[in-house]
């Protein structure tokens, strides 16, 4: 492969807030697969969720604050441009294009999200865009259903090395070193109560959240 070739990742979510299984994650998805850029997308209205109480604008303020100066992760604004459901079909055609038809294009998500793959808009899409890579999460593990079987089996490889010998269309399962049973639910649900989330999530977005007052009153509707 020409190493002059951009290798870019994108982490889509709702960051409902950010907290250290992603940031964690994302740095080391970002090493495991040598990528340049590691876009962190926050969605203000993921399609198969109820909608967020901390606004977009608030969810990208807590993610660029937990991001800081930490090399290749980019807080981008992008999905908070477009009307009407945040679509990553969208996002990652929006990403080609500023790439170019070379870049090496990973979609990044975790297994629960995988699980939910066929329910995505254009699903069948996807890997004509861009690579997927599934991250192994903690409290997720379930033999693929057959929907999914079909819509991705047949692109799995094996390692980093030969996904990135294309631009897009291989799925890669990856197990990263630290994998952390960290969820924003289970931070908003500890604020709600009042009980402390230190450890959880950088201390520089803990104190943004305390500072707002964001997440005293966790709903089921936010889930
Ligand atoms: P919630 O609990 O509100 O559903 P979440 O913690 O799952 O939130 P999201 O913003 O929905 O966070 O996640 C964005 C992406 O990051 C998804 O693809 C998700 O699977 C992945 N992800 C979230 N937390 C982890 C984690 N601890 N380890 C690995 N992947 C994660």
């Amino acid at each position: 492969m020409n190493s002059q070739v951009i290798k870019v990742g994108m982490l889509g979510g709702t960051f409902d807030p950010i907290h250290h299984g992603h940031l964690r994650s994302a740095l080391e998805v970002r090493e495991a697969l040598g990528l340049d850029r590691l876009h962190m997308i926050p969605a203000p209205q993921p399609p198969l969720r109820g909608v967020p109480q901390v606004s977009a604008e608030q969810r990208l303020a807590l993610l660029k604050t937990g991001i800081g100066a930490t090399p290749g992760l980019y807080a981008d604004c992008r999905e908070l441009r477009r009307a009407g459901p945040s679509y990553s079909i969208d996002t990652l055609a929006e990403l080609r294009a500023e790439y170019g038809e070379q870049a090496r294009l990973v979609m990044i998500i975790g297994f629960d999200a995988f699980l939910r793959l066929p329910q995505w808009h254009r699903a069948g899409d996807l890997l004509s865009l861009a690579h997927l890579v599934v991250m192994a999460r903690p409290g997720y593990q379930a033999p693929w259903p057959e929907e999914l079987n079909e819509l991705v089996g047949s692109f799995e490889v094996e390692g980093a090395n030969s996904l990135m010998q294309r631009p897009s269309g291989g799925v890669l399962m990856l197990t990263l070193p630290s994998m952390m049973a960290i969820s924003a639910t289970y931070i908003r649900e500890r604020l709600s109560e009042g009980k402390s989330v230190r450890y959880l999530l950088p201390e520089a977005v803990e104190e943004a959240i305390q500072e707002k007052g964001f997440y005293q009153h966790f709903s089921q509707h936010d889930e």
